[in-house]
């Protein structure tokens, strides 16, 4: 079985713990922020491992790459210490078991990956994807197997990461253009902090459309309209790519208004949390973040994860914010919207 690359002596060194000490779920000051990380690395009890929401934030907060979150899981799955109710963590682990009934393209050096989330294949359309849409695969047996990590069960990513990635590879291309942050963050992030080999280029979405967009600029009409972003919790494994969508937004005339949970700051889309840390917290994250949206003043809502979008819509639409998936506002821009 793999193994976490997490190095204790690192934390044992590290001059500021923002792993916990920047964490929007617990409260700790420096001293007990590094000695609480200590005692996880320890495998010792914590109440890191009662309390963590599981918003993966700290993977970004380190600035070590020490993985915590990661390490985290692990901690909680070996002590069987579970983040959800069991018949919940069983029916994510049962819901997206590989059975064979996976759907590709027209595969060539590049596929569109879709993850198992058949609205990707709606979004991945048009000129924008025209090259790669025909190359797509959907299904279980290209879904990447983050999801696991909200529910402690590491073992069922380490387990299913090699399989999915000997699919892609089974399928000869050599780029996976991933248009789920989920994927590329689990290609880019969890496959090598576990030491697993990606035997194809992850290409990220954004990067994708920034020079889908170059390619067809004169037909786009910049959109002039101000937006607020929901930054979906799989952002956190690749924080190097947030200046990608603001590059995108610029290219399409379109303003990201500043607010306080961006960023850094960000809150997640709560449901997760609803799963892991019950209504009351989940109700919070997403009262507190949609109305820091409203008062931004924004037009739309931009969402780049299909689930927030699905979680969110409702409520954003109810405080006058349109809701749109980030494809969607592009395709808005060369007008096929
Ligand atoms: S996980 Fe990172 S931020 Fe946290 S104590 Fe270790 S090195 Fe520091
Ligand atoms: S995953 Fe989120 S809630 Fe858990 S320790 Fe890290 S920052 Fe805190």
């Amino acid at each position: 079985m793999y193994q976490l690359k997490h190095d204790p002596d690192i934390c044992a060194k590290c001059p500021s713990p923002d792993c916990l000490l920047k964490c929007q779920y617990m409260s700790f000051d420096t001293e007990e922020a590094h000695e609480e990380m200590m005692k996880v690395c320890r495998g010792e009890d914590s109440p890191v491992l009662e309390k963590c929401v599981t918003c993966y934030a700290c993977e970004e907060y380190c600035s070590q790459g020490n993985h915590p979150f990661y390490l985290i899981g692990e901690r909680r799955e070996e002590k069987g210490i579970l983040t959800a109710a069991r018949p919940i963590t069983n029916q994510w682990i049962n819901m997206t078991t590989m059975q064979g009934k996976y759907m590709t393209g027209a595969v060539t050096d590049k596929v569109m990956s879709c993850c198992f989330i058949p609205d990707l294949g709606a979004l991945g359309s048009g000129k924008l994807f025209e090259e790669i849409a025909p190359a797509f695969a959907l299904g279980a047996e290209f879904m990447c197997p983050a999801v696991h990590t909200h529910f402690a069960k590491m073992s069922v990513v380490k387990e299913r990461l090699p399989i999915v990635l000997e699919n892609f590879a089974k399928l000869g291309a050599s780029e996976v253009i991933c248009l789920h942050d989920e994927c590329y963050g689990t290609f880019t992030s969890i496959a090598p902090a576990y030491g697993i080999d990606v035997p194809f280029k992850p290409v990220y979405y954004m990067d994708y459309l920034v020079d889908r967009l170059d390619a067809l600029k004169d037909e786009i009409r910049p959109l002039n309209v101000s937006v607020v972003y929901q930054r979906p919790c799989s952002n956190r494994l690749i924080p190097e790519k947030f200046p990608v969508l603001r590059a995108l937004l610029d290219r399409i005339g379109v303003q990201l208004l500043e607010r306080e949970y961006q960023g850094e700051n960000a809150l997640c889309c709560g449901e997760i949390i609803r799963a892991v840390a019950g209504y009351q917290r989940a109700n919070d994250v997403q009262k507190r973040n949609v109305d820091d949206m409203a008062a931004a003043g924004a037009e739309y809502c931009v969402f780049n994860c299909p689930f927030c979008q699905s979680t969110l819509s409702e409520m954003v639409s109810k405080q006058g914010i349109k809701p749109i998936h980030l494809i969607d506002l592009c395709k808005m821009a060369i007008g096929e919207k």
